[in-house]
């Protein structure tokens, strides 16, 4: 049966249509791998065999039935813990909400369910979604299946970890500032942040409300555009939602062709000249190949410069806390979570058992980042930080729709270096905020990314982005699907086990 877990989405769900296999055994498959590996991994923060396996059943009674069912009916997917579900708890991977149920689905997972997707548990992640290498998990680190001892990238570690360790075929992820992308190059996997409203995000807890977008998680283009018509779509619960039909994706996907497409290398993201410096010889190198691979099948390569994105990491680090600041603030210990009285405190006052909550409930990260906000936020500073990030983030809006009149997509590295070893960053803050450079630019305009594997260096996965005007994420799919064929990186299992 471990067979099963080697298959991707798509492959899953014409065995499923055929009869050839269950969604029981299909479930049961993926249930088994996760009780083999996650021991090690640690992708998981919570497995719901029951439910899954419940799911999974259902779907097989109706197919039996005769029932016409959604493509992905009966192929099992894993869930980033910051998004509601149902019957599982939702932790944020705080401390915070440990153990907290929620009385409602996310749309998405709403969604999942319509769909017969059955959801096979909640994946680990940096707190509140706050890190790039999940060490700012409240229940310990995901780690690397391509190497335990490092990280798995970040927030969505948990569900990149999952899907390249074969543990789920498919996961939903949220990337404020590369957190789907970036996972996904560190493991080797396909990663999608969709055009900002493309995805719902009514019941996703909420980071960065103007930067936030959950996206698909897989091991190939098309297993990824297959899970974006499920998520995708209006949803009046939320008010930033797109009332726009949903670009073709899975088209795209199967299309795959790059011929007379115009792209544009980035130049101020490791195409030339000084800002190459910053990224790893082999992650440079494993892109120029992509390139030239790229050209050879018909693209016409252009170098493009989009000059305000080299202030994309200070504009970020500005409005994203103040947002966090803002939106972290329902944590109180009045409503819901975590509720602590202060030891030395008799009949103590709301604001002590508040403050005694939050320091016992909220990591170093997540403080820092509410402390950063409030500050940039507070009157007399509110112009020089909050409003100058706000008036870059127009700026880099401008370069991106100058670039879009020129060229088709985008192209550049998704992140600088490969898999870091655990702790390697832990101590200097700034060095992990470094490594979104490439991906920080999409969020702060809303346009979608994808970040597709194209090798190894020394052993390691690198990934390369394509970006895409707002509302055109099928050309994500359609380049990312080209590109995938042209690289053909090695996948996990030739490597590792
Ligand atoms: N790594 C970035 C951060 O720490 C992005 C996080 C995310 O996309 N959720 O904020």
């Amino acid at each position: 049966m471990t067979e099963l877990t080697r298959r991707t989405a798509a492959d899953l769900a014409e065995a499923l249509a055929a009869g050839d296999v269950t969604s029981v055994e299909a479930t049961q498959a993926h249930l088994d791998r996760i009780a083999e590996v996650d021991g090690d991994l640690n992708a998981f923060l919570h497995v719901d065999v029951e439910g899954a396996l419940a799911a999974a059943a259902d779907v097989d009674a109706r197919r039996a039935a005769g029932e016409s069912l959604p493509t992905l009916a009966g192929v099992p997917i894993a869930v980033k813990d910051l998004i509601n579900t149902t019957g599982q708890p939702t932790t944020a991977g705080s401390k915070m909400l440990e153990g907290w149920i929620p009385p409602y689905d996310a749309t998405v997972v709403a969604r999942l369910r319509a769909a017969g997707l059955p959801i096979l548990g909640k994946t680990n992640l940096d707190e509140f979604a706050m890190g790039s290498s999940n060490e700012h998990s409240a229940y310990g680190p995901a780690r690397n299946p391509w190497d335990t001892a490092r990280i798995p990238g970040g927030s969505s570690g948990g569900s990149a970890a999952a899907v390249a360790g074969y543990e789920a075929p498919l996961a939903l992820g949220t990337d404020t500032g590369g957190s789907i992308r970036q996972p996904g190059a560190m493991t080797g996997t396909v990663g999608v942040k969709p055009t900002y409203g493309g995805v719902s995000r009514y019941g996703v807890i909420a980071m960065a409300s103007s930067l936030d977008q959950v996206g698909p998680m897989a091991r190939t283009v098309l297993d990824a555009a297959l899970l974006h018509e499920v998520i995708a779509g209006h949803d009046p619960m939320d008010s930033t939602s797109v009332d726009a039909p949903v670009p073709s994706v899975v088209e795209a996907a199967r299309r795959g062709d790059v011929a007379g497409l115009k792209i544009g290398v980035i130049r101020e993201l490791g195409a030339s000249g000084e800002s190459a410096s910053g990224f790893a010889p082999g992650v440079r190198a494993r892109f120029d190949e992509a390139v030239a691979k790229l050209a050879e099948a018909g693209a016409e390569i252009v170098e493009v410069s989009c000059p305000s994105f080299v202030h994309g990491i200070a504009a970020y680090y500005l409005v994203m806390p103040s947002e966090v600041s803002s939106n972290l603030a329902r944590f109180d210990a009045m409503r819901y979570g975590l509720r602590l009285a202060p030891e030395d405190a008799r009949g103590p006052s709301a604001e002590q058992v508040m403050a005694a909550s939050r320091d016992a409930g909220f990591g170093d990260e997540v403080k820092r980042r509410i402390i950063l906000g409030t500050y940039a936020l507070s009157s007399g500073y509110y112009d020089a930080y909050y409003g100058s990030a706000q008036k870059v983030r127009t700026l880099i809006a401008r370069d991106f729709a100058a670039a879009f009149e020129t060229v088709d997509v985008l192209l550049s590295p998704t992140a600088p270096h490969t898999a870091w070893k655990l702790g390697e960053k832990s101590a200097d803050p700034l060095a992990m905020y470094l490594e979104d450079v490439c991906t920080i630019p999409a969020n702060l305009a809303g346009v979608p990314g994808v970040s597709v594997p194209i090798g190894l260096d020394d052993g390691l996965p690198v990934g390369a982005q394509f970006l895409a005007p707002a509302m055109a994420d099928d050309r994500l799919y359609n380049a990312g699907a080209a590109l995938e064929r042209l690289v053909s990186a090695p996948a996990l299992e030739e490597v590792v086990r």
